[in-house]
């Protein structure tokens, strides 16, 4: 499998339109009360991912709903990066994962985690059961929660062919990720981000007030 190469994307050709990755940073986010539009995330089935190794990266196909507000999607798979494509107030974090959903008229929503290295004594996300082939879809919903605070901004995919009119959805947090995880994630795909892109578009903040 020929990967495509990090090393040349300021070639890579796009659409004139905004494109992801961006720097969120927060006191430009326009906030929004979480109730207004909120997240549900839930994943089914002890079925393992299927790996598929794509020229843009080998994905790991599942099954599972996203609802935001009234809108609904159907889980199609996810990815890793390996340090995040979302950089938070200019800051890039250790790690990305990017879940890829689709509604039923076929438009993208994609679901970022960015995460951090769990602290020592701290057990953190282990994704290497879902990399290795030894974890079906709802061994995700464990990295899930309730009520969950999240940037919203309508941008690209970060890959060639670039295409615009994605719904990303950032969850806010940082999440912590195991060692042994984020070993896996860079030895399998070092290094595999885009550069943060310029921003044309509001970059909304739902989350619940108070927190
Ligand atoms: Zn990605």
């Amino acid at each position: 499998m020929e990967y495509i190469n990090y090393q040349t994307q300021d070639q890579w050709q796009g659409p004139a339109s905004q494109q992801s990755p961006i720097d969120i940073v927060l006191e430009q986010t326009t906030p929004r009360p979480l109730a207004d539009q909120p997240l549900t995330v839930s994943f089914v089935g002890d079925q393992a991912l299927t790996r598929d190794p794509r020229s843009s990266g080998d994905q790991f196909i599942g099954a599972g709903t996203l609802t935001l507000g009234n809108h609904h999607y159907h889980f199609l798979r996810l990815h890793f990066h390996d340090h995040s494509e979302h950089l938070f107030d200019g800051q890039r974090q250790d790690a990305e994962v990017h879940f890829v959903y689709q509604d039923d008229q076929g438009q993208t929503l994609v679901l970022a985690m960015l995460g951090i290295r769990a602290a020592d004594g701290e057990a953190g996300f282990d994704f290497a059961p879902v990399i290795n082939g030894q974890a079906g879809s709802a061994y995700l919903n464990q990295f899930f929660a309730n009520n969950q605070g999240y940037f919203n901004y309508t941008g690209s995919l970060t890959t060639p062919p670039l295409s615009p009119d994605v719904t990303w959805v950032v969850l806010d947090a940082v999440h912590p990720f195991s060692s042994g995880s984020l070993a896996l994630i860079h030895d399998l795909f070092a290094d595999n981000y885009r550069a943060p892109q310029p921003i044309t578009v509001p970059v909304y903040h739902y989350y619940e007030s108070g927190k």
